[in-house]
């Protein structure tokens, strides 16, 4: 081929906030932090999943980077696990609490995530701050001073989209994904279902797709509604599949296996291919067809996790002062 794609790497994309996020962290320590502390993260770690271990280290190393505080903390006996996070809570010099999923790897780990105050949940794990996300309502109160909190992971792939400049600057903001058409290979309540929502609310068409069927979120015709709709197209098979990828400019994969590869023949040509799967879900022949493709996102979560934090010190802030 005369052309072959572009790789972009989440530590490329991650670059482009260092700077923004670090500044803010400051401004945030000097004026905004009453004990005028560094912003201070407190992660926990109740596994010994290796993939854990090595985002917290990666979680540290960025938060030195950046101008926050940042501790481990790990709780062997996963029953203590909750208490631990009640006293995080109640500790007025933690600004952000996070846990290293999975913990117990059933229901029990959706407990967990509400048991992190919302005040201090960097991760947007939050109930409150998903339903916001899914009805595309950005604000806690009525006057709009309090941001809500968008979950970290597909906020990431926002970003990502940002910096490819998949998201069109020209056209007015919430409906910068007008006339993209997306495929989301995984519909987990924590990345892909919030993020075909969040990718719809924007005006996109999105097919999100699990190992049963395929359902297209949209905002109708004319981006009619305030947020998105779903529906049911029907089984997940590799046909329907195929013809709705060859007309996708957007594909994005989150396929927890090893086995598993997009078909590069299906992907229309010049299409933005993002994998967030800590496997690699496209075949190395990827940008045969793809313009861009970024191989992890990793780096821009924990990014998005900081700028978060930010953000509640400052909702905490505005909420004292009213
Ligand atoms: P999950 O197991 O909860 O969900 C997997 C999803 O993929 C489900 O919707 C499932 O139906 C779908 N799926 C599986 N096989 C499929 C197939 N063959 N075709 C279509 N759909 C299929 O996992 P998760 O928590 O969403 O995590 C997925 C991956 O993303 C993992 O590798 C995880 O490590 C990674 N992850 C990355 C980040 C990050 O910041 N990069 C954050 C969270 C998770």
């Amino acid at each position: 081929p005369v052309f072959a794609g572009r790789t972009i790497l989440s530590s490329t994309i991650s670059k482009s906030y260092t700077q923004e996020i670090a500044e803010k962290s400051e401004l945030v320590r000097t004026n905004v932090k009453p004990n005028g502390k560094k912003p201070y993260l407190v992660g926990f770690l109740a596994n010994d999943d290796p993939a854990a271990e090595a985002y917290a280290t990666w979680t540290q190393k960025t938060c030195e980077d950046m101008g926050f505080e940042y501790s481990l903390r790990r709780v062997p006996n996963k029953d203590f696990l909750e208490e631990k996070i009640i006293e995080a809570n109640n500790d007025n010099d933690i600004d952000g609490i996070m846990i290293y999923f999975p913990v117990f790897g059933d229901a029990q780990d959706q407990y967990l995530k509400q048991v992190i105050k919302m005040e201090k949940d960097v991760e947007g794990l939050n109930h409150t701050y998903y339903q916001n996300m899914y009805h595309n309502i950005r604000y806690l109160d009525e006057e709009k001073k309090l941001k809500s909190i968008v979950p970290c992971t597909p906020l990431a792939i926002i970003k990502i989209l940002e910096f490819l400049k998949v998201y069109n600057s020209l056209l007015p903001l919430g409906n910068r994904l007008y006339g993209k058409k997306a495929i989301i290979i995984n519909r987990s309540e924590i990345v892909g279902r919030p993020l075909a929502a969040l990718m719809a609310n924007d005006g996109c068409t999105v097919y999100s797709v699990d190992v049963h069927n395929i359902q297209k979120f949209t905002r109708g015709e004319g981006l009619k509604f305030s947020k998105h709709q779903v529906e049911d197209l029907g089984a997940n098979t590799p046909e329907l599949l195929k013809e709705l990828s060859l007309d996708a400019d957007i594909v994005i994969t989150g396929v927890p296996v090893d086995n598993y590869k997009f078909p590069t023949e299906s992907l229309k040509e010049g299409a933005v291919c993002i994998n967030f799967s800590f496997h690699k879900n496209f075949s190395d022949d990827v940008k045969s067809k793809a313009s861009l493709y970024v191989p992890s996102t990793g780096k821009v979560t924990i990014c998005m996790l900081l700028r978060n934090m930010l953000r509640l010190i400052e909702n905490n802030y505005h909420k004292e002062a009213k």
